[in-house]
């Protein structure tokens, strides 16, 4: 057929599963296992029509405000989407315009490749070292703009902040975007440098630490430079991404910061007590600042524990490709949720 040679024709992202059913322990896809702040849910029970009715602010001033105080910002330099992934979709569309290669890390998250495919970005992945890690030199060439997750995923690793910051210096020539998706589980935010570079942009999630995934809340921070020409894109192409709903909830769970502090810290304990039991199971992995533990074994192929696994209703992450096939990417999930896994783990090695 004629009219397919001019299809956009790509290869999509594979997000995780999301079965349909309540009695799995869900640990594919970087939820958070507790509830969104009590705000939240009060407020979605109470909402006034008004807020289906009428079309949202375009600029989402509810939400955007509220980023803006809590993180001490100029409303003017917070951007929101449908999660992160639209905020990151649009910041490709926006600032990855030169026709020079984009770098990004080699091993990162696969939606990177998709984004830069999508747009025919041209792109270069550079190999991590042999511990996980970035090397800023590999990001001292003439580019298209950076990107990189800090801490990375899907193996957790955080770069310190020397890094972060070397590799924004080094390219003052293009926007450097850091992805912090999985900051606020014990990692140090790049929004330190705003003041500094024009050219970086910082990208948050409501999908982890705030328990709102299924809302789709994302936001980036930036120089008022950078996010207007983001706006400018957005206004090209939707006026309303995040619905009304959605920046009003957003902003609730916003202003509780103690329960953010509460969760995110529960979280972290789960994390470190899982790390140590995974350890004493002859587990090895990169040791993670994030929500999800990247983890392998030596006697057990990853693709059979993850098979196992699942027939046990116990969903986690396993991707066949080169470098991390051996891996499986476990989300820290609640203390019982972890128990279990661990007891399963268990008793599958001990088949061995
Ligand atoms: N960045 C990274 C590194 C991620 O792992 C994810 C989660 N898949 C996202 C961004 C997107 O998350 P969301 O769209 O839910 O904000």
């Amino acid at each position: 057929m004629k009219w397919e040679e001019s299809v956009r024709r790509v290869v999509p992202y594979v997000a995780g599963e999301q079965p349909n059913r309540r009695d799995i322990i869900k640990l594919n896809t970087n939820e958070c296992p507790y509830p969104p702040a009590p705000g939240v849910a009060k407020l979605a029970a109470g909402m006034d029509s008004g807020a289906f009715r009428r079309y949202p602010d375009p600029d989402a001033s509810i939400l955007t405000d509220a980023l803006a105080e809590y993180y001490h910002v100029d409303p003017q330099q917070v951007f929101v989407g449908v999660g992160s992934d639209d905020v990151l979709a649009m910041a490709f569309l926006t600032f990855f315009n030169s026709g020079r290669p984009i770098l990004f890390p080699d091993v990162t998250y696969s939606f990177y490749d998709v984004w830069a495919n999508l747009y025919r970005i041209p792109y270069q992945m550079k190999p991590l070292d042999e511990n996980w890690h970035i090397r800023p030199q590999d990001y001292r060439q003439p580019n298209g703009g950076v990107i990189f997750p800090n801490p990375n995923a899907p193996t957790g690793v955080l770069e310190s902040l020397d890094t972060v910051e070397e590799i924004v210096r080094e390219n003052r020539d293009s926007v450097v975007i850091v992805d912090e998706a999985y900051v606020d589980f014990g990692g140090a935010s790049a929004l330190a440098f705003l003041e500094r570079y024009d050219n970086l942009l910082v990208v948050q999630t409501f999908s982890k630490s705030r328990a709102m995934a299924g809302m789709r809340i994302g936001f980036c921070i930036g120089s008022r430079k950078l996010i207007g020409y983001l706006k400018d894109v957005k206004f090209s192409f939707n006026s309303y991404t995040l619905n009304l709903p959605a920046q009003m909830l957003g902003a609730e769970a916003v202003r509780d910061d103690r329960y953010f502090k509460d969760i995110t810290a529960k979280i972290i304990a789960t994390r470190e007590r899982v790390k140590k039991e995974l350890k004493d199971m002859g587990f090895t992995f990169p040791d993670s600042m994030a929500n999800f533990i990247f983890a392998t074994h030596q006697k057990a192929p990853a693709a059979r524990l993850f098979r196992d696994l699942k027939e046990a209703d116990i969903y986690v992450r396993h991707w066949d490709k080169p470098r991390i096939s051996d891996y499986l990417r476990i989300t820290v999930g609640t203390d019982g949720e972890m128990d279990a896994l661990l007891a399963f783990l268990k008793d599958d090695l001990d088949k061995l």
